[in-house]
């Protein structure tokens, strides 16, 4: 069984249908997961549902879904994270604000969880350093958790009771448990690589090996970044928006 999951979409649509284009040319079969935050910062929100509706992707929801439904308080989230909320409140269908609103805060699938920050604070926690991610990793529901909320890809995993960031090369790599995978962004990449990021998790060479499971590989695809910006801006969505794209920042 091979699934491919994405987070951080962020509406944008041309990083999505990338990440799609992707996943269809290594894993045609897989399944689809995302870890939230379809929404905010990008202009183009129900194009970006829609798709994952054709898809049938599972998931859970992020900060900015929530504060895009009015569940969050904004006064915290910078102001042009705040913009893109209000501007995405106004003009998300009702149909896709019902979906939405319907998605889980965390998920648990089989020996994975589906979470947007942490199991302990899914919608608040950002997962950046050793000492959070161990807490975290000791207190799993399932062997791995997928996350994202950083929009930086991470692996880390237990060794010794002590949590490591194992590095991330590109290729398929063994899944350890307990292990928090951290998928990146697909629509606003904050690692200095403008590139969207997904996770390929292929499990279909466990082989006999009891309670294995699997690879991992963090995948990255380029997208036409001008398209997302020229929608933000024709939005009136804050320029820094645009701007950031092309930074990965
Ligand atoms: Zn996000």
């Amino acid at each position: 069984m091979k699934i491919a999951v994405v987070s951080d979409i962020h509406a944008n649509l041309a990083a999505l249908q990338a990440v799609l284009a992707d996943i269809d040319a290594v894993a045609p079969d897989a399944v689809i997961w995302h870890t939230g935050d379809i929404v905010g910062y990008n202009a183009e929100p129900n194009e970006v549902i829609a798709l994952l509706r054709e898809r049938s992707a599972a998931g859970v929801m992020g900060n900015h879904d929530a504060a895009v439904l009015g569940e969050l308080d904004v006064s915290w989230f910078n102001p042009e994270a705040a913009a893109a909320v209000k501007w995405t409140a106004t003009h998300l269908t009702p149909e896709n604000a019902t979906w939405l609103h319907a998605l889980p805060k965390i998920s648990e699938m089989g020996a994975a969880t589906l979470v947007h920050g942490s199991p302990r604070e899914p919608l608040g926690e950002y997962v950046i350093d050793a000492e959070g991610a161990r807490e975290n990793l000791l207190a799993l529901p399932t062997p791995v958790l997928f996350h994202g909320h950083t929009h930086v890809p991470a692996y880390w995993a237990l060794r010794g009771g002590q949590s490591s960031l194992i590095d991330i090369d590109g290729r398929a790599q063994r899944l350890l448990s307990p292990s928090l995978i951290n998928v990146g962004s697909v629509g606003q990449p904050r690692d200095g690589d403008v590139r969207a990021s997904w996770v390929l998790w292929d499990r279909s060479d466990d082989g006999s090996a009891i309670g294995a499971l699997g690879t991992v590989q963090w995948r990255r695809v380029s997208y036409d970044i001008a398209r997302t910006q020229s929608g933000v801006r024709a939005a009136g969505l804050p320029e820094f928006l645009a701007e950031r794209l092309a930074a990965g920042q």
